[in-house]
């Protein structure tokens, strides 16, 4: 059967970095080979920040090292700057992801840099010896910021256009879940006709229980790689009670009722759904498909 998305599952950083509990290194294992079995072929795994910073994401290195010893997983970690990026490649990351974000204030805050110093971080990466590692730069924040609130579409297609030179990939991420699929349609249809196929990926947070709605948005303008986190776990401290990216195992089933193949099974996925609540019990989970369970009759897409 041959994959028509491409599903990467973020959990294990974006859901583990926001996560109020702690995840011990072997249980991120279990899970993360859970997850393979599954058929996620593509797995952010963690994240290359300083420890002192994220303590979650202190043994990203030795992650990424088990990861890469699973067949036919792509393993993806994110790197905030080139001491980050080096880090990556030591550790033997199979694609790394630079966050770059078009709201002035959050780039300010978050990386104390402007959105276009940043892009020159990430071009001082591109030029860095990374043989067979691909780059893909995430335009976050892209449909709305908790600081600054709106943020210009045409700011979104300026970074995206200058990523575009020197990264293998470009994403659109909706990271505090403001975006709407109307929205959705329009920037991914404007940014696509500015760089073409270098447009890949769609990240979407489910803050607002638009994960999906945005998701389809997405997939109707031809999106066809998407970031999504098993349980939707991680939430927003912003938003109490509101999950974390979009949850991988409604977004599974989703595209397989519509008879669009992902290449995962969603038993599969459930079974490593329970390694996760057992890994950390008082981090709360969410997921319709998985409470629901599948309908009667249901059948994989093929
Ligand atoms: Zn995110």
């Amino acid at each position: 059967m041959k994959r028509q998305v491409y599903i990467c599952e973020v959990g294990p950083r974006d859901g583990l970095q926001n996560a109020k509990h702690m995840m011990p290194t072997a249980a991120k294992k279990a899970w993360i080979a859970a997850l393979a079995a599954a058929g996620l072929e593509e797995i952010e795994v963690g994240s290359f920040v300083p420890p002192k910073l994220i303590p979650a994401m202190a043994d990203t290195g030795e992650v990424v090292a088990f990861a890469r010893t699973l067949p036919n997983v792509k393993v993806v970690a994110l790197a905030p700057n080139l001491k980050g990026f080096q880090r990556a490649l030591e550790a033997g990351a199979h694609k790394v992801t630079f966050p770059v974000s078009a709201s002035r204030q959050h780039s300010e805050s978050n990386v104390r840099m402007t959105p276009e110093q940043m892009v020159e971080e990430v071009r001082k990466c591109a030029q860095y010896p990374h043989p067979g590692v691909e780059l893909e730069g995430a335009v976050s924040t892209a449909f709305g910021c908790t600081l600054q609130g709106a943020v210009p579409e045409d700011d979104v297609v300026r970074i995206a256009v200058a990523l575009a030179e020197f990264c293998d990939a470009v994403a659109l991420a909706d990271t505090v879940g403001y975006a709407n699929p109307a929205q959705v349609k329009r920037l991914f249809r404007r940014v696509k006709g500015e760089i073409g196929a270098k447009l890949e990926g769609a990240h979407f947070h489910n803050t607002r229980g638009l994960g999906l709605a945005n998701a389809l948005a997405a997939y109707d303008e031809g999106v066809r790689n998407f970031d999504s986190s098993m349980g939707g776990l991680g939430g927003c401290p912003f938003a109490p009670g509101a999950s974390g990216n979009v949850i991988t195992e409604d977004l599974v089933f989703m595209f397989e009722s519509m008879g669009v193949p992902t290449g995962i099974n969603l038993e599969a996925l459930f079974k490593a759904r329970v390694i996760l609540s057992n890994a950390i019990p008082d981090e709360p989970i969410y997921g319709h498909t998985p409470l629901a369970g599948l309908p009667k009759g249901f059948r994989a897409a093929a």
